[in-house]
């Protein structure tokens, strides 16, 4: 936007806040031809269609709550979930679609929850793809781990930093 004290049409963000809500975003700029600052305060434009039709913004709180029951007794932090809420968030906006449904934002927090804790993703895809049985457990899990082995062997196929590590270790 444009400096509202030059008109200069670019700024630069010195500092970016989240509000305790999680509903909107306040970024200090500076204007780089005036040097003075201001303030833009960015509300939530994602929207989350409930099943009764109703709409509500979009908050990171929430995700945060629904994925901490599935971390309980897992080494989880609250850094960890409010990361976790945050790349869920820059994913959903990514997509581009202003109204998510509960579907789209579970779909969204499955891969960020994986990554932190498999044991966790397991409940939480238990109850958001509705898991009737063990064959379904059993799939889950099969699943991962053939993408685990495929990541493990991508990594052995890769980069030699184990080996750059030993060599730095013995000097
Ligand atoms: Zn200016």
């Amino acid at each position: 936007m444009h400096c509202p004290f030059c008109r200069h049409p670019d700024s630069r963000v010195v500092d970016s806040r989240t509000s305790d809500d999680g509903l909107s975003i306040r970024r200090r700029r500076q204007c780089p031809q005036c040097n003075r600052r201001f303030t833009t305060i960015e509300t939530a434009s994602l929207s989350v269609v409930k099943r009764s039709g109703a709409t509500e913004p979009f908050s990171r709180e929430k995700i945060v709550n629904g994925v901490r029951k599935a971390c309980q007794g897992r080494p989880v932090s609250d850094d960890d979930l409010a990361v976790l809420a945050q790349r869920v968030e820059e994913t959903l906006r990514a997509s581009g679609s202003a109204e998510l449904d509960a579907y789209e934002i579970g779909l969204a927090i499955l891969g960020p929850l994986r990554e932190l804790d498999e044991v966790a993703y397991l409940r939480f895809a238990s109850v958001y793809q509705a898991y009737n049985s063990l064959e379904d457990f059993e799939a889950a899990i099969t699943a991962l781990r053939a993408e685990n082995e495929e990541a493990e062997a991508r990594r052995a196929a890769g980069q030699d930093e184990p080996a750059d590590q030993g060599t730095a270790a013995a000097e």
